[in-house]
């Protein structure tokens, strides 16, 4: 590897050289890039290389980097104070945009990450039914709590063990893992512990396992499950929210989740997290109820008035239509290339996300994408880096467009994949 000035003073200075671990490009093999600014579509790093960004921050950009209206809500919110630690106007504004987007959400509390956000849920979901048990799905991230770093243990479904060191194995033990689209993992499951059962707990898009679409049904089955046993459903809607439409998934499937966690677009780039649900049961939350949660910086207001000036962007402009046929011309394009170089590749869609996927066979659990060729994601990604295009770095993650993408960098794009399929189908 080539000698990196400020990779260096990094790794001397912090774990691994970053502050969140797929920043280190370790799922790809290759040295970190260090940003410098960012406008639009387009990410500068610290070399002087100016890339087309398809991470975007993994989700947060949907008006792309450095947007004017968020830019100037920032500015203008950081000159009045920066944090108050008392409740402002625009906190009551921001709840009540979600309210009104997302009727299920009939009381919302702000938080400060999509990791709080879910924490905060199954905090509420445990106090309102006063059990202890929660059931996940394989490959669906929630942030970094205990309870929720978790996998799969000795059978495909069941109880879990933790996934990284440091969780306690009461932490893990509490938390039950089924196959995303199984039906009958959760069926076995809610037999055996449904009277223990807190919460069901999904990304109703799963997106952090490439992208993997709920099967015909299986939202709706998730409510009857959850009502049969007395658990509360939980909506993981921090990449969904604001994603597909002005509003959560549950919008454009008409599922009713009974608690539903919000993060990334809300937040336009500074952090937020919002959980929000029925009101009796949110109701259980400090101070009108037992269960315990706050923060100093929550609903912190440079956070709020960069949320509440992309909400109101994506209100006035509604560019989904727009976004998805974006995305679907860019997809359309790398899939005739695909067929043309002969290399099995799927390319999973919906709205502005795209997964890249090596193989023939259609996804729809985290185990048949981890058998995937992550090999070939490897050096696509290498490929596409030298090219001037920036793929999440991780086979798991998914590609984000935004507004901020034009018609020539999908060009450019078309372009560079065109070479580097051709790079990886001629070794
Ligand atoms: C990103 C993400 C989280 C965690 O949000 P942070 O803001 O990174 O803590 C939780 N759930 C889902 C579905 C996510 O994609």
């Amino acid at each position: 590897m080539s000698s990196s000035p400020l990779r260096d003073r990094a790794r001397a200075a912090m774990p691994g050289g970053v502050n969140s671990p797929v920043r280190a490009f370790k799922a790809v093999g290759a040295d970190p890039i260090f940003a410098k600014t960012a406008q639009g579509a387009e990410l500068e790093t610290t070399d002087g290389r100016k890339l087309v960004d398809y991470c975007m921050s993994f989700g947060p950009l949907i008006l792309g980097h450095a947007h004017p209206a968020v830019v100037e809500a920032v500015a203008a919110a950081a000159a009045r104070g920066t944090s108050y630690a008392v409740t402002t106007e625009a906190e009551i504004e921001m709840a009540e945009e979600i309210q009104s987007a997302i009727p299920s959400m009939e009381r919302v509390r702000l938080v400060s990450s999509g990791t709080e956000a879910c924490m905060t849920a199954i905090r509420v979901a445990r106090g309102a039914t006063g059990r202890n048990k929660i059931l996940k799905f394989g490959g669906c991230y929630h942030g970094h709590a205990d309870c929720l770093l978790v996998k799969a243990g000795s059978g495909v479904a069941g109880i879990a063990t933790a996934s990284s060191a440091g969780v306690p194995h009461v932490c893990a033990n509490n938390t039950l893992v089924a196959r995303y689209n199984h039906r009958e993992d959760v069926e076995a499951l809610a037999a055996e512990h449904g009277a223990d059962l807190a919460a069901i707990l999904v990304e109703p898009v799963a997106a952090n396992m490439g992208l993997v679409l709920p099967a015909d049904g299986f939202l709706q089955f998730l409510r009857e499950q959850a009502d049969a046993c007395g658990a509360k459903l939980i909506f993981d809607g921090v990449i969904c929210g604001f994603r597909f439409c002005y509003g959560e998934y549950q919008n454009l499937c008409g599922v009713k989740p009974d608690i539903t966690c919000l993060g990334k677009v809300i937040g336009g780039g500074m952090p937020i997290g919002a959980v929000g649900g029925r009101a009796d049961i949110m109701e259980e939350l400090a101070p009108l109820g037992p269960v315990y949660q706050g923060g100093t910086l929550s609903g912190n207001p440079v956070s709020v008035a960069a949320g509440l000036a992309t909400l109101r962007c994506l209100k006035e402009s509604n560019p989904y239509a727009e976004l998805e046929a974006r995305t679907r011309r860019l997809v359309t394009a790398i899939q005739a290339l695909a067929a043309e170089t002969g290399i099995a590749l799927q390319l999973p869609t919906l709205g502005s996300l795209f997964a890249i996927v090596f193989t023939g066979q259609p996804v729809r659990d985290f185990e048949a994408i981890e058998s995937t060729r992550q090999d070939l994601f490897d050096r696509l990604f290498h490929a596409l880096l030298d090219r001037g295009i920036y793929l999440p770095p991780s086979p798991f993650e998914v590609c984000f467009l935004s507004t901020a993408h034009t018609d020539e960098q999908i060009e450019l794009t078309v372009q560079a994949w065109a070479e580097a399929l051709q790079e990886i189908g001629a070794t």
